[in-house]
Parts: structure tokens; C-alpha cells; sequence
């Protein structure tokens, strides 16, 4: 056993850990789990868990359907939500190991966003990433079932909002703290019931780890109150969506952030220019893996904060990227504004850095930052300006992805295959429904 190893079992023993969720996600970010008792830790380590991946979305084909889960301990985390008198439950997130061959399994996300920081190593830089995500908090039914009623009046940033779904946030914020998530900020968001809850930026590896976990922490939190978490990106019409805005930098070996330029007037330095290039030259078909459903496409529209035009500016927020304001050199980073919340945190991050990458790589020359709001352009101005507009549906997106070499590469084929298969079924099932839209507007006037 390692020593990180050893200190588990010791932290087991010291924390009265009962059982261990082994986790992983499918290729949609839905987090799975293999619970095993606590004293099953150590063949854990030494020998893996095996598990059948053919009930597992988009994993593998019944025939070969035997995997083991590595767990990698620098996750182990005691879970905050059981009673304290209770047995004590923990996780670790764990690599899938296809049996068949002894090596990665081609379809775990973790393994596809560890391809991608592979890349970036071989170009001489480690990636760092921090989220934003953005959720709302609904009430519960007499069944408790999800509904869309919102029991709160805040605003933007409120101080005081009179809601008890303040509370509930302020214990979110513990159960994330005692998970070791080093929360930053959070507040109020612009929608009613509408709350974002920023952590500290780390290598894009624990983001996406994060990420996953701090969904399924928000919305036990928020169940234990009643109330009902959702990362759906446009559960109101007409009102601003929840976006999860990404920040990404890349340091040099030697801990210098890359992105940072003192003499440039943004701050910002050649391979963070290049690096957006990228992203904007492949952003419609990272939209196909950022914004993965067919609501998320009902966000992306003008007029919520959310991004529709493909450009990059310093100061306005309707642009695809934004360059934040850094106060100091590491801080400088860009800001991808389209993913949603939806999304699998381990593709969308591994396909924004194999797209950037690929601008560093092909040199690609960055175009000037649009600084007035692009939400106010017509068509002919968007012209004149070269601004493309991101796809405008799933099945447009998909299309992308399909068209776009280095992001569907970025996936690798098997994932990439399952990914499109999936996503176009999805979308499919989508046209042929008759929505409540529809029946307003048409059963009566007909
Ligand atoms: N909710 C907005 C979105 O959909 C973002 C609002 C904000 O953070 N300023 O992306
Ligand atoms: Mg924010
Ligand atoms: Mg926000
Ligand atoms: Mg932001």
C-alpha cells in the first residue's frame, strides 16, 4: 500500500466509516456507485473491485462487460449528509480498469480528461480549471416529487434575502466545506430560487472531480430540507438559466501561469491567445459535449447572460469567452461561458483543452476582443464582425461534433460513438414529442 493508501484505512478506522461508495460516472456525468463495506478497503487498493459495466450508460457491449474500479485515494472523503450517530459512510472516485486487457477503459471520462492533460504535459504545461455552477432550488411536493415553485424573493446578490432557501445554501456550503471543498463565494443569482456556489480553482483533474461531487452534495443537502436541487440549465422560460462558466489557465513546468503577459494590454500572453483561438474555432462542437441536452439550448439565447455569439471580449459578458480581470500574474485565465451544469465535467473540460491545445499547437491567430454587446447586433454587424453563432439546437450540435475532428478525437472513438448515439436518439425523441406549447397554442385554434 501506498502511504496516501495507508492513511485511508487509518482514517476508516479513526472515523467509524462503515461503507465506501466506490465512484465513477457514465458517459453522461451521471455519478455511479459500487458500495462495499469499509473492510473491504485494502483489497480495494490492492486488487480492484469488480463490477458488471453493461448496465452502465454507454459503457460496453454485454459480451465484454467485466471492469474493475482503482479507487484513487486522494479522494477519500467522509460523506456529510448521514446522521453523525449513524454508521459513517465515505467515497473515493475511482479509475475503470477494463479487465480484458488490464488497462484504462477507454469509455470512463476521468480517463478521457487524463488523455487530455497528458497532451498539455507533452506541451509542457499543467491545466487548472475552476467551475461556476449555477443551480435552482425548488420545493417538493406532498410526494416529494421536484416542482418549479420557488419560496424566495432574492435577487443578484441579496444580502438578506427573506427565504429559507438561504438556509439551505448556508448548509450546502458546510456539507461542501467538510468534504474539503474550499469554497469561495456564493450568492443569490439573477432568477428567483436561482443560487451559484463558486469553489477554489484547481488542476482540472479535482475540478472535474469536484464537480461531480458537489452535484450530488447540493442536491442531498438540499432533499434533506425538502427541497429539490436542480442543475437542469432552463427550468423557467424566460428567465435566466444556470450556466456553469469555466475558467481554465495553463502553467509552465516551472509554476509560471502561461496565460499571463505583463506588456500585453489584456494581460493576456501568446498561448493564452492561441488557446482562445481554439476554443472559438472548435466551439460549436464543444457545445455538442459543454451543453449536452435539449434544454440546454433554451438557455442559449439572447438576453440571459448565457453566450450565443462566438467571440471573445475583456469586459462584456455576452461574449463565448471572457478575460476576467486578474489581480495578480497567476490569476490571469479565460472564462468559457456556455457550459452548463448538465454537462460531464471530465469531456467538456477535456475537450476545452484539447481544443485549445490545438490553437497553441496550429499557432492560430486570435481575433480582436468585441467589447460592445453582441446581444444588440443584427446580423449585418455580426457579419462585419466575423461573429458565428453557436448551434441552435442538440441536433445541430451533435452535427458539429461529428464535422470537428480534434474535438470528436478529444473523446476518443469509443466514447465519441456512444456520445452521438445517444445524443441524436435523444434529440430524435425530442422532435417527434407534442409539447404543452403546442397544445396552447394550436388545439383550440384548429
Ligand atoms: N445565469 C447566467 C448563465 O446562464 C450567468 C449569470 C452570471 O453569472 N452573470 O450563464
Ligand atoms: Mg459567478
Ligand atoms: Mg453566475
Ligand atoms: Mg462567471
Amino acid at each position: 500500500l501506498t502511504t496516501t493508501e495507508q492513511e485511508v484505512l487509518d482514517e476508516i478506522e479513526t472515523e467509524g466509516v462503515d461503507f465506501l461508495r466506490l465512484q465513477f460516472t457514465d458517459i453522461l456525468g451521471t455519478v455511479k456507485n459500487v458500495s462495499v463495506p469499509a473492510r473491504q478497503a485494502e483489497k480495494a487498493f490492492t486488487e480492484g473491485i469488480y463490477f458488471d459495466g453493461s448496465s452502465i450508460e454507454g459503457f460496453v457491449r454485454i459480451q465484454e462487460s467485466d471492469m474493475r474500479l482503482k479507487p484513487d485515494p486522494e479522494t477519500f472523503a467522509v460523506l456529510p449528509w448521514r446522521d453523525k450517530d449513524d454508521s459513517a459512510a465515505a467515497r473515493m472516485i475511482c479509475d475503470v480498469i477494463d479487465t480484458s486487457t488490464g488497462e484504462p477503459f477507454e469509455g470512463d471520462p476521468r480517463y478521457i480528461l487524463k488523455q487530455a492533460l497528458d497532451r498539455a504535459k507533452e506541451m509542457g504545461y499543467t491545466v487548472n480549471a475552476a467551475p461556476e455552477p449555477e443551480f435552482f432550488l425548488f420545493e417538493e411536493d406532498e410526494d416529494g416529487h421536484a416542482t418549479t415553485e420557488t419560496n424566495d424573493h432574492g435577487g443578484y446578490f441579496d444580502l438578506a434575502p427573506k427565504d429559507l432557501a438561504s438556509d439551505v445554501r448556508r448548509d450546502i456550503i458546510y456539507g461542501l466545506e467538510d468534504m474539503g471543498f474550499e469554497v469561495e463565494a456564493s450568492h443569490h443569482e439573477v432568477a428567483q430560487g436561482q443560487h451559484e456556489i463558486n469553489f477554489e480553482y484547481d488542476d482540472a483533474l479535482t475540478t472535474a472531480d469536484n464537480v461531480a461531487t458537489f452535484r450530488t452534495v447540493v442536491r442531498a443537502i438540499a432533499a434533506q430540507h425538502d427541497y429539490h436541487a436542480t442543475f437542469m440549465p432552463k427550468p423557467i422560460p424566460k428567465v435566466n438559466g444556470s450556466g456553469m462558466h469555466t475558467h481554465i489557465s495553463l502553467f509552465t513546468e516551472d509554476g509560471e501561469n502561461a496565460f499571463h503577459d505583463d506588456d500585453d494590454e489584456f494581460d493576456l500572453s501568446d498561448e493564452a491567445r492561441a488557446f482562445t483561438a481554439g476554443v472559438l474555432e472548435h466551439a460549436p462542437a464543444i457545445t455538442a459535449v459543454a451543453n449536452p441536452t435539449v434544454n440546454s439550448y433554451k438557455r442559449l439565447v439572447p438576453g440571459y447572460e448565457a453566450p450565443v455569439y462566438v467571440a471573445w471580449s475583456d469586459r462584456n459578458r455576452s461574449a463565448l469567452i471572457r478575460k476576467p480581470a486578474a489581480r495578480v500574474p497567476a490569476a490571469s485565465r479565460i472564462e468559457l461561458r456556455s457550459p452548463d451544469p448538465s454537462c460531464n465535467p471530465y469531456l467538456a473540460i477535456a475537450v476545452m483543452i484539447h481544443a485549445g491545445l490545438d490553437g497553441i499547437e496550429n499557432d492560430l491567430d486570435c481575433p480582436d476582443p468585441v467589447r460592445e454587446n453582441i446581444y444588440e447586433f443584427d446580423e449585418q454587424k455580426r457579419e462585419e464582425y466575423g461573429i458565428d453563432t453557436l448551434p441552435s439546437n442538440l441536433g445541430e450540435a451533435v452535427d458539429a461534433l461529428e464535422d470537428d475532428e480534434v474535438v470528436y478525437d478529444a473523446l476518443g472513438d469509443h466514447v465519441a460513438e456512444k456520445f452521438v448515439e445517444a445524443k441524436n436518439q435523444e434529440f430524435e425523441e425530442y422532435l417527434i414529442d407534442v409539447s404543452q406549447w403546442e397544445l396552447d397554442r394550436y388545439l383550440e385554434k384548429f
